[in-house]
């Protein structure tokens, strides 16, 4: 019988941030599958967990998976991790869990944290209905077909950006889309956790004033909402 590929989500920055049913699993599995072994080494250091790692990552995923799909047609149980919040959420796995479903490998979900959800709660927008989509491409042409397709967007969107682009990219937000309402939803779950909310010129100014340091979940309201100050 086949062993049973489990999607554990981990903390996103407060490694109190994990349930029961994540810490149970990452015990018991035979193997842990860590987008990068040193982080999640701290995580099962910290929870005094001892089950052997191997990495997977965007570069190596083709690569490794055979090798995990015959671990688990030959009965043994897998934990996908990512370094943090919910594995394939902008993360590696999506070859592993196509592959163990082609197989017919039972996949489970470890539910946990994931940082759209931490930013779209927090930013006070309307969340009945909402669009996630992740990063948007890094070149410039890609990037700005990207944006071009949400305008009339009737849904809250939710972006992920690194700290190094966020100014560019709510420059590019406002030429695109126009001066919307928005949140910026910074290291959540964090010692500097912070959301700044206005509209999209309001926070360029704050982060002009203030550098963006650390990690950031963009949340823009639905383009039918103007901002009202
Ligand atoms: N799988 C993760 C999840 O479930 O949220 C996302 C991984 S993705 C590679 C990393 C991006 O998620 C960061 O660049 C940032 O946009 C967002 N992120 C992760 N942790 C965060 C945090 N603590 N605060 C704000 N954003 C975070």
């Amino acid at each position: 019988m086949s062993g049973v590929l489990h999607l554990v989500a981990t903390p996103i920055g407060n490694l109190g941030d994990i349930t029961l049913r994540a810490l149970e699993t990452l015990k018991a599995v035979d193997v842990i599958a860590c987008e990068d072994t040193r982080q999640t080494a701290k995580l099962l250091h910290h929870y005094q967990i001892g089950t052997p790692m191997v990495s997977l990552h965007e570069h190596n995923e083709r690569t490794r998976t055979p090798g995990l799909i015959e671990q688990l047609r030959a009965g043994q149980s897998i934990a996908l991790v990512s370094d943090g919040g919910t594995p394939l959420i902008s993360d590696p796995g999506w070859w592993l869990i196509h592959r163990a479903i082609e197989e017919q490998i039972p996949v489970r979900w470890i539910p946990g944290p994931t940082a759209l959800i931490g930013g779209l709660v927090l930013s006070g927008l309307p969340m009945e209905r909402f669009v996630f989509e992740g990063f948007l491409p890094t070149k410039s042409g890609q990037r700005r077909r990207r944006l071009e397709t949400l305008k009339n967007e009737g849904r809250t969107i939710v972006l992920y950006e690194s700290p190094h682009r966020l100014l560019r990219t709510l420059h590019e937000i406002r030429n695109t889309l126009g001066d919307l309402s928005m949140a910026c939803a910074r290291e959540l779950t964090k010692m500097f956790e912070e959301v700044c909310r206005g509209c999209v010129s309001e926070l360029i100014a704050h982060f002009e004033r203030h550098p963006p340091r650390g990690e950031f979940v963009i949340v823009l309201s639905p383009q039918s909402i103007v901002h009202s100050p």
